[in-house]
């Protein structure tokens, strides 16, 4: 079992979801936890540090008093997200800078504030949360995917730079995983039953995915039992990609 005792740890929209199940398992496994997200309202043995990725200050501020507070930083996920929906043609230059800035950029002024830190563990991990859309070709959702498909390019691009310094990267692609990010996007359809049951028969498992399962992989990626393990991608989607 993936065995945590004395590390650090921050996640990324750890307030919800699959950050919030992760956050739990690696407390759960024996890591000081910071969970940084726009209201990160947790309970023990989780911190709440409020942060804005999109917010360079607010992201830097966090992992300050985090790394301050928690004694150090050896692991971060990068899990905070936001869904856009549509083709090419639905979303205007502002709202693919938006998603792009919460998603990819995001991902991006945590890893550079959180690198110090990374640097003076002998322990250091990185794992990026993609998704399934980076690879599977999903119809009506052109910006999100694009979004995920440079996580994957970014979580290799930042394996090569920092094997050097012993900080590992890794991704993980979750397939439609059962948080509130999904309830959200059903209490909006017709028949939100219904809707359910059609999203539960077209994954190969005939089932979401749980956020514990995506949490379990980000766990292993993150620990020091993954030690060989950097510039993956991890597919936790119930077999959607393989078959
Ligand atoms: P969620 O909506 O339940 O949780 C996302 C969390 O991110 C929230 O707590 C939110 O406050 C936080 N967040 C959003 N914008 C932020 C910002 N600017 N700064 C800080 N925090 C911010 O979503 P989830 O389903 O748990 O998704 C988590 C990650 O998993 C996302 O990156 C998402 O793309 C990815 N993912 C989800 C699914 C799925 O089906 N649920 C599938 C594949 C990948």
């Amino acid at each position: 079992m993936t065995d945590l005792t004395g590390l650090t740890a921050i996640v990324t929209g750890g307030a919800s979801g699959i950050g919030l199940a992760t956050a739990g398992l690696l407390a759960a496994r024996g890591a000081r936890v910071g969970v940084l997200d726009l209201k990160p309202e947790v309970e023990q043995p989780l911190t709440g540090y409020r942060a804005d990725v999109t917010d360079d200050a607010s992201v830097r501020a966090a992992i300050a008093a985090a790394a301050e507070h928690l004694g150090g930083i050896d692991i971060v996920v990068n899990n905070a997200g936001i869904g856009a929906q549509g083709t090419v043609e639905d979303n205007d230059d502002a709202e693919w800078a938006r998603v792009f800035d919460v998603n990819v950029q995001g991902m991006v002024r945590v890893t550079r504030a959180a690198l110090p830190h990374l640097r003076r563990s002998s322990h250091a991990a990185i794992v990026n949360v993609a998704s399934i859309a980076a690879t599977a070709g999903l119809p009506q959702r052109a910006l999100y995917s694009a979004t995920k498909g440079a996580i994957v390019s970014l979580t290799l691009a930042m394996a090569a730079d920092h094997l050097g310094e012993g900080i590992r990267v890794n991704c993980v692609n979750p397939g439609t995983a059962d948080t509130p990010w999904i309830n959200r996007l059903l209490a909006n359809a017709a028949d939100p039953a219904a809707e359910r049951a059609a999203l539960n028969a077209r994954q190969p498992t005939g089932r979401l995915v749980t956020a514990d399962e995506v949490a379990a992989a980000i766990a292993y990626l993150a620990s020091p039992q993954a030690g060989a393990t950097t510039g993956t991608s991890l597919a936790v989607d119930g077999g959607m990609q393989g078959l």
